[in-house]
């Protein structure tokens, strides 16, 4: 079961709201599977306002670490939580689990990734 504290919930979502109309991406990365995940935003790079792109070196130097498990995230300002065709086709790495935040729809939807297949899972919010 994927968990996620309420305090990077509300971080993230703040990020998004700030950041509008343009996405904002980023790692919650574990240390252990008990601990509050560290919230690691990254720099999106994109052009346009419809699709986010990441610093490849940036994204490595964080795969690096030995982190325990890592969740992606990043927003949609207009639309649903849903995978874009950018998105699918993407290129930051394929099999790590993908958290979207739409900031219409006020909704945080997790997905099970594997290579282009998206598949809507359910997570745990804990309170802290
Ligand atoms: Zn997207």
């Amino acid at each position: 079961m994927y968990k996620i504290s309420m305090a990077n919930l509300r971080a993230i979502r703040n990020a998004s709201v700030k950041a509008f109309p343009r996405e904002i991406c980023g790692l919650i990365a574990y240390d252990n599977s008990d601990a509050i995940g560290n919230l690691i935003f990254l720099d999106n790079e994109s052009k346009g306002n419809s699709y986010f792109e990441v610093n490849p070196e940036e994204l490595y130097s964080i795969l690096i670490k030995n982190y325990k498990q890592i969740y992606f995230f990043h927003s949609h300002p207009y639309g649903p939580a849903v995978p874009s065709n950018a998105d699918r086709e993407g290129y930051y790495p394929y099999l790590y689990p993908h958290l979207i935040y739409s900031v219409s729809f006020e909704q945080f939807v997790m997905y099970e990734v594997d290579g282009k297949s998206w598949s809507e899972t359910s997570f745990e919010i804990f309170r802290k």
